[in-house]
């Protein structure tokens, strides 16, 4: 296991939509096991392929280990499935985008559907920190980040924040 470089915007790398996982290769399982790593000790919650500089469909999430429980989940080819119509706004950090946060609203709920590394396709229901991860980290496989999900005020001000 590794600690991978995390990959800082503006790099192209995290504006581009990622391609789908094939065959679930050893590599594809040392990738999964040095992004949770790495991921650890950053410290954060969720880091997706393209933050290491992979582009591919495969994140990491752990929406617990903060508070005492690590959780660790693995999700190749994520879907959002189905989203609550609640909508809540709250601050978001990417260890992309070091050193500020940024206020995004999203649904408050979702159903996430994803192949595991036993090749299994299942399905859960989330909410809270792990619905709001899940969302943040989809985006980063199509390209998309926190400022991509503000108003053009809010980016402006988020831009000049993360420029200072
Ligand atoms: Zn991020």
């Amino acid at each position: 296991m590794a600690v991978l470089p995390i990959v800082t915007w503006p790099d192209a790398r995290l504006s581009t939509s990622c391609a789908a996982v094939g065959e679930i290769t050893e590599e594809i399982r040392a990738l999964a096991a040095d992004m949770l790593e790495t991921m650890y000790a950053a410290p954060g919650r969720g880091l997706a392929a393209p933050q290491v500089g992979r582009l591919i469909r495969l994140f990491v999430m752990d929406a617990t280990w903060k508070e005492g429980v690590r959780t660790p989940i693995v999700m190749l080819n994520p879907e959002i499935a189905g989203f609550s119509e609640t909508v809540i706004g709250m601050d978001e950090g990417c260890l992309s985008i070091p050193g500020i946060t940024t206020h995004v609203t999203r649904p408050a709920g979702v159903t996430m559907s994803w192949t595991g590394l036993d090749g299994l396709r299942q399905s859960a229901e989330m909410a809270g920190n792990a619905a709001r991860i899940a969302q943040h980290e989809t985006d980063h496989l199509d390209g998309v980040v926190t400022f991509d999900r503000l108003d053009d005020a809010a980016r402006e001000t988020a831009l000049a924040e993360y420029a200072a």
